[in-house]
């Protein structure tokens, strides 16, 4: 047998090694993990309504109005017409002509990706993209080509120089470094290559652009320009499930040929009941939105000042830069003793080299929150930065 057991003692010696963490209480900044109190800055509950009281009192209602399981798969008889209604307002949101409930956004991803592309045709994805689309793509059998992060140069002569049915995929907001991705540019190449584009905003929606409609709207792009979005809703809206947003003939496409959607269990009707009042309090509280872009912008520029290396994202994603996994662990503990819980993201999540802590923000923290952060980053930072310094020497 393979031994197992030697594997996982080298990605201990080597810092790669994961660990679970056991919270408690609702997810807020305030969590308790394994027993003690932490601040948590690495949540993706952007808008800080994963707890919202609206949000549990519409999942109460909806759980006592349609009871709890799913029972089915959506095409037995599990579409449930709360989900239809979510589905409805997910469309009005994403200002597109329909939309798909998904389980999760991985499912959402490798449902539509193995739907599109098969054997002969050509997938072109970012190398940077989340691994639910890497997922998608290994699944669909099609040929997979990589572009280098955001090179839309390489994308064109990539394009040029394939025949047959060509699909296009990025994230919108990429995950783990939070830039965006140069959205106009590559459904400029998709028009001109005659290529299907779909933009999985995960990290977009309810951040960016008008109301929290995503980064495509943000872009000035329609579905007449991205086909399809992938969304979740598990993020800024702060519950669970996915979307795929677009035009009925590909929505109806997916109904028949996703498998990810065909064969699970829909999710329980009263998630969609909550996700619909979501979708409202995400389109309307602007304030949350502004709140957050104040911390964001508050961070990076004192962050920067201590020395620490940020990447050029204006998004709730604020990698800092750390190279080594062991450094990466470390840091994290360091902060942890200080009450603070910020995850370290090593490999394979992160290229080799790039290990970070991934800071994240959400409209539900405070400024003396942020301080607190700040605090402890000030006191780690002349180490990281010598250490750095040291390394690139
Ligand atoms: N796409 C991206 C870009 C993501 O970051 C994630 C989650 N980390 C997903 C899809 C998966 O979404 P879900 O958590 O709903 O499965």
């Amino acid at each position: 047998m393979r031994d197992f057991a030697a594997e996982l003692e080298q990605r201990r010696e080597a810092g790669l090694y994961r660990v679970r963490r056991q919270m408690s209480g609702p997810h807020q900044p305030l969590l308790t993990a394994d027993g003690d109190p932490v601040l948590a800055f690495c949540s993706n509950d952007y808008l800080g309504l994963a707890s919202h009281p609206e949000l549990v009192a519409a999942a109460t209602s909806g759980l006592d109005e349609h009871g709890l399981g799913g029972a089915s798969s959506h095409l037995i008889c599990g579409h449930h017409g709360e989900h239809h209604r979510l589905e409805d307002k997910l469309a009005a949101f994403t200002r597109r002509s329909g939309a798909l409930f998904f389980s999760t956004g991985y499912m959402a991803n490798v449902g539509v990706i193995t739907a599109l592309a098969g054997k002969g045709d050509t997938i072109f994805s970012d190398a940077l993209n989340h691994a639910s689309i890497i997922d998608g793509c290994r699944l669909s059998g099609a040929s997979v080509r990589i572009y280098p992060h955001g090179d839309t140069a390489t994308l064109a002569e990539q394009l040029a120089a394939t025949e047959g049915h060509k699909l296009v995929v990025t994230d919108g907001v990429f995950s783990m470094d939070g830039d965006i991705a140069p959205l106009r540019e590559l459904a400029t190449l998709c028009r001109r290559h005659d290529a299907l584009l779909v933009v999985d905003d995960a990290h977009g929606f309810g951040c960016i652009g008008p109301q929290g409609r995503g980064a495509v709207l943000e872009a000035g792009l329609t579905e007449d320009n991205v086909p399809l979005v992938v969304g979740t809703l598990g993020k800024a809206f702060g519950t669970s499930g996915a979307f795929v947003a677009g035009p009925p003939l590909l929505l109806d496409y997916l109904v028949q040929k996703a498998r990810s959607y065909i064969y699970t269990t829909a999710m329980p009707p009263a998630l969609a009941t909550a996700s619909c009042r979501s979708v409202e309090l995400v389109e309307q509280d602007e304030h949350r939105r502004t709140h957050l872009t104040r911390l964001i912008n508050r961070f990076r520029s004192e962050a920067a000042t201590m020395g620490y290396d940020l990447m050029p994202s204006a998004t709730p994603i604020q990698p800092i830069m750390i190279g080594d996994p062991r450094e990466a662990i470390r840091l994290s503990g360091e902060l942890e003793k200080r009450g603070l819980l910020v995850t370290a993201i090593r490999p394979p999540t992160v290229p080799h080299g790039e290990s970070r802590l991934r800071v994240t923000f959400s409209a539900s923290h405070t400024d003396e929150q942020l301080d607190q952060l700040l605090a402890a980053l000030r006191e780690s930072a002349p180490k990281i930065v010598a250490d750095r310094a040291l390394s690139s020497v």
